[in-house]
C-alpha cells in the first residue's frame, strides 16, 4: 500500500477538486514510495479521498489523477482522458485555425504536468511532473494510438524539472520526428523547429489573439516587440499593415520570422527587423522621437513565481509607460503578460499606473487571453496565465 495522509483538516483543498496537494498538507506517507508513484490519498481520519501522482522533491507533493479512490490509474485510465482532451479540441479549435493546437493542457485536462502540442502530424511533449514521468510510457502508447500519429518528440528541457527533482530530457519518443515541422494558422504558413525553437516550437497559446489583433494593425505603421519568429508580424502583414517593425533580443528567432514571412510570399518592403534589447530599443526610439500607430508588447515570462511579481511588475511598468509616449494619438498598444504570478487584474493596475506616467488617456478595446486550446480548469486557476489589453490612446 502507498498511502499519503492528510492533516486533520487539510483535506478541504481535496475535496473541493484542487489538483494540487502542498507538502505542509501531508501527515505523513505510509509504504515505500517512489517518485512518480500513484499514491492513494487520506483524509487524516482515513477516509480514501482518491489518488495521486508523487513529488517526493517538490512543494507540490502530489497531484490529483482522479477523485475516485477505486479508479486505476493505468494505460485505459490515461486513454480515456485522452480521448475527451481530443474531443474537448474537436470543438474549441475551429477547421480554419489550422493543423497546430495544444492537445494536452495539464491540470486543466486531468493530466497533471503534461503538456502536448501537435503540429500538423507531429506531437511534442513536456513531462513537467514527477507524476506525468511515471507515467510515460502509457502516455506515449495511448498518444500513439488515439491520435494515429506515430512522430512524437520530448521537449522537457524546461527549468521546472529541477523543483520535481527531474533532469531536462530531449529526444525522439516515438516515430521519426522532423525537425522543422511547417504548420497552417488562420491561413498563414509557419515553420516550426520542435527541436531548438522555445518551449515546443512555437506559441499557440497567442492563435486567437493573433487573429484579433492582426486587424488592428491594417494601414498602420506597427512595432512588434519581442516578435519570436513573427507571429504578430505576419497577421499584421497579412491584414495590411502599413509598415511593420519586430524587435527580438534572438537573432536565431528573427531569421526564423524572415523565413516564416517568405513562405509565405509576403514581400520584404514594409516589413524591418532589428535584434535588440526591448528595453533598450524602446529608449532609444524615445531619444529619437519615433512613432508608431500600433505597438505589440509580448514578453517572456518576467515572474515564475508570485514572490518575483514585484519585480516583474516594474519590468512591465517600465515597457509599457516608454511604449505609451511612443505611441501617435487614437494608436494602439496591444500589451500581453504570461506570467502567472501576476493576476489579470494586477496587470491592468501596471498598465493603468504606466498610463499615468505617460500622461496619456486609455480606454480598453478588448481584454484577451489564452486560446481555449489551453483551458482553465475552473478548480485550477492557477492555469489561467496569459493576459493582454487591447488599449487605445487619447
Ligand atoms: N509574440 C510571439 C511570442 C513571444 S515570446 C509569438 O506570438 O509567437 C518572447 C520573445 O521575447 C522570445 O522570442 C525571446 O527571444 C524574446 N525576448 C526575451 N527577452 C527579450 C528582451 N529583453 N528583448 C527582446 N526580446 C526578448
Amino acid at each position: 500500500m502507498k498511502v499519503i495522509r492528510l492533516k486533520p483538516g487539510r483535506e478541504k483543498s481535496v475535496l473541493q477538486y484542487r489538483p494540487w496537494i502542498f507538502s505542509g498538507a501531508i501527515d505523513r506517507v505510509e509504504g515505500i514510495l517512489e517518485a512518480g508513484d500513484v499514491v492513494d490519498i487520506l483524509s487524516s481520519e482515513g477516509k480514501r479521498l482518491g489518488r495521486a501522482g508523487f513529488s517526493p522533491d517538490s512543494q507540490i507533493r502530489a497531484r490529483m489523477w482522479t477523485w475516485d479512490p477505486d479508479e486505476t490509474v493505468d494505460e485505459v485510465f490515461i486513454q480515456r482522458r485522452l480521448e475527451n482532451a481530443m474531443h474537448y479540441r474537436k470543438m474549441v479549435v475551429l477547421p480554419e485555425e489550422g493543423n497546430a493546437y495544444r492537445l494536452v493542457h495539464g491540470e486543466s485536462d486531468g493530466f497533471p504536468g503534461l503538456v502536448v502540442d501537435r503540429y500538423a502530424d507531429t506531437l511534442v511533449i513536456q513531462f513537467l511532473s514527477a507524476g506525468a514521468e511515471g507515467k510515460r510510457g502509457e502516455i506515449v502508447n495511448a498518444l500513439r494510438e488515439g491520435t494515429g500519429i506515430q512522430d512524437i518528440y520530448e521537449r522537457s528541457d524546461v527549468d521546472v524539472r529541477k523543483l520535481e527533482g527531474l533532469p531536462e530530457r530531449t529526444g525522439t519518443l516515438s516515430g521519426n520526428p522532423p525537425e522543422v515541422v511547417e504548420i497552417m494558422e488562420n491561413g498563414i504558413r509557419f515553420l516550426v523547429n520542435i527541436r531548438t525553437g522555445q518551449k515546443t516550437g512555437f506559441y499557440l497559446d497567442q492563435r486567437r489573439n493573433r487573429a484579433v489583433v492582426g486587424k488592428y494593425a491594417r494601414g498602420r505603421r506597427v512595432l512588434n516587440c519581442f516578435c519570436y519568429t513573427g507571429g504578430f508580424t505576419a497577421y499584421s502583414h497579412y491584414h495590411g499593415a502599413d509598415e511593420i517593425l519586430s524587435v527580438d533580443s534572438s537573432g536565431e528567432a528573427i531569421r526564423a520570422a524572415m523565413q516564416n514571412m517568405r513562405i509565405n510570399g509576403f514581400p520584404d518592403a514594409p516589413n524591418h527587423w532589428l535584434e535588440a534589447d526591448v528595453f533598450t530599443a524602446l529608449r532609444k526610439f524615445r531619444d529619437q522621437g519615433r512613432a508608431f500607430d500600433m505597438i505589440l508588447l509580448d514578453p517572456p515570462k518576467f515572474a515564475h513565481t508570485a514572490a518575483q511579481a514585484e519585480r516583474a511588475a516594474r519590468g512591465y511598468k517600465d515597457i509599457n509607460l516608454l511604449a505609451f509616449t511612443l505611441l501617435t494619438p487614437g494608436g494602439l498598444l496591444v500589451t500581453f503578460s504570461c506570467s502567472g504570478g501576476i493576476s489579470a487584474e494586477l496587470f491592468q493596475k501596471i498598465i493603468a499606473g504606466a498610463a499615468v506616467d505617460a500622461r496619456v488617456g486609455v480606454r480598453i478595446v478588448e481584454k484577451l487571453t489564452q486560446a481555449p486550446d489551453h483551458p482553465v480548469g475552473i478548480h485550477f486557476p492557477e492555469g489561467e496565465y496569459l493576459k493582454g489589453l487591447v488599449c487605445s490612446i487619447t
